[in-house]
C-alpha cells in the first residue's frame, strides 16, 4: 500500500508511523516542519482540552496514553510521566474525562494552590514537543519514510490523482485545503522561564485563573495561556504575557520573578469536532484533523483509527 500523509504536525506524524507499522510505504508532504508547526508550541500534557464529551474523545486517549506510556521508557523521546492538579469548582462533579484519566482521584487540600479549594489529581504525561516532534519524524525516517516540502492546494484533487491513500492532517490548514470553513483558530499564546525546579502540571482549565497553566520541562517551564478563538494575530501580546506571568505564580509561587527565556503563539485548529472519516467523494481520502486544545492528547488513538480506515481503502 502506497500512502500519502499531509501534514507533518503530532497528528500527521503519528497516523505516518501508524501507516507504516501497518504496512504501508509513506511519504509525507507539508508546508512547514518541526520546529515550524503549531504542535511545536504546544505545552504539551495529556489533557482533553477544549473538548466536548464525546465517547471517541475517551477512545483516542486510551489509545494515545498506551503509546505515551512505552514513550516515556526512553527519556530520548522527550516524553516523561507526570502528575498534574486541575483545578475545579468547590463541589463539581467527576468531569466526563475522568474514565481516560489514569490515578484520577480528588485532591487533597495541601495539594493546592493557596486559596484554592477543589481540584482533580491525575497521572499525565508531558510532551516535550520540539523534541518529541523530532523524535517522531526520526522514527518515521528509519522506517523507510520520505519528507517531501510543499504546499497542497487541494486534498481532493491530490487524492484523485494518487495511487494509494491519502490522509490530511493539515490542521487548521484544513480551512484552505479541505475548504472546510467550520475550522477557525484557538490562539494561544505562552511565555517560557527558567524551570526552578519544577516535575508537576498545575492548571487552571475553566475557573477564575483559566486558561492558566505551569508545564515543567527539562530546561524551562511553559505558562500558558489563552484559547481566544477567531483571532488569527501570531504576535504575542505583552500584556497578555504580564497576565499569564501573574496568574502563573498565583498556581506556582516559586514561579514569581522566573526569567523569561522565550514566547510564542500558536493557533490550535479548533471546530465544532474533530473531523476523522474517509471523505464521502473521494474514497481514498482520509481527513484527520480539527484538534482544537487536544492534539498531543488524541493523536495516537486517532492514528489507530486513521490506520483502521486506511486499510478499507
Ligand atoms: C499554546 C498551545 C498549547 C497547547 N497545549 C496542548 C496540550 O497541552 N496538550 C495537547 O494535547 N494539545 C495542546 N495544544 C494543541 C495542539 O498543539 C494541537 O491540537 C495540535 O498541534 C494539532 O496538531 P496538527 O498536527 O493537527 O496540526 P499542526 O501542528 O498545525 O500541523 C499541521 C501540518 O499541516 C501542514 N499544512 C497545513 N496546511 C497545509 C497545506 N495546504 N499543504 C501542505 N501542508 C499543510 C503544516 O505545515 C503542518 O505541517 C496546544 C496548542 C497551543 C497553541
Amino acid at each position: 500500500m502506497d500512502a500519502r500523509v499531509v501534514g507533518a504536525g503530532v497528528v500527521g506524524l503519528s497516523c505516518a508511523i501508524r501507516l507504516q507499522e501497518a504496512g504501508a510505504r509513506v511519504r509525507v508532504r507539508a508546508l512547514a516542519r518541526t520546529p515550524g508547526t503549531t504542535s511545536d508550541v504546544a505545552a504539551a500534557y495529556y489533557y482533553p482540552s477544549r473538548m466536548a464529551a464525546d465517547p471517541r474523545i475517551l477512545r483516542w486517549g486510551r489509545g494515545t496514553l498506551r503509546e505515551l506510556a512505552r514513550l516515556a521508557e526512553d527519556p530520548a523521546t522527550g516524553v516523561r510521566a507526570a502528575k498534574a492538579i486541575h483545578l475545579a469548582r468547590p463541589g463539581a462533579e467527576r468531569p466526563w474525562w475522568a474514565d481516560a484519566m489514569p490515578g484520577f482521584r480528588a485532591a487533597r487540600r495541601d495539594e493546592l494552590p493557596a486559596g484554592q479549594e477543589a481540584g482533580w489529581v491525575v497521572d499525565t504525561f508531558v510532551a516535550e514537543m520540539p523534541v518529541y516532534l523530532r523524535a517522531l519524524e526520526a522514527r518515521f525516517e528509519r522506517a523507510g519514510g520520505a519528507f517531501e516540502a510543499g504546499r497542497v492546494a487541494d486534498v481532493r484533487a491530490l487524492a484523485r490523482q494518487a495511487q494509494g491513500v491519502v490522509v490530511n492532517a493539515t490542521g487548521l490548514g484544513a480551512r484552505e485545503c479541505a475548504g472546510d470553513a467550520s475550522t477557525y483558530p484557538i490562539r494561544g499564546q505562552v511565555a517560557r522561564v527558567e524551570n526552578p525546579g519544577l516535575l508537576d502540571v498545575v492548571s487552571d482549565p475553566d475557573g477564575p485563573l483559566a486558561v492558566a497553566y505551569v508545564v515543567p520541562r527539562s530546561r524551562d517551564v511553559v505558562l500558558g495561556g489563552t484559547a481566544q478563538e477567531g483571532d488569527w494575530s501570531l504576535a504575542p501580546d505583552p500584556k497578555t504575557e504580564e497576565d499569564i506571568l501573574r496568574k502563573c505564580a498565583l498556581l506556582e509561587p516559586r514561579l514569581a520573578g522566573a526569567r523569561v527565556t522565550g514566547r510564542a503563539v500558536g493557533l490550535r485548529p479548533g471546530r465544532p469536532a474533530v473531523r476523522l472519516e474517509r471523505d464521502a467523494d473521494a474514497p481514498n481520502l482520509v481527513h484527520c484533523y480539527g484538534h482544537g486544545g487536544s492534539g498531543m492528547t488524541l493523536s495516537w488513538g486517532c492514528a489507530d483509527e486513521v490506520a483502521a480506515l486506511a486499510r478499507q481503502v
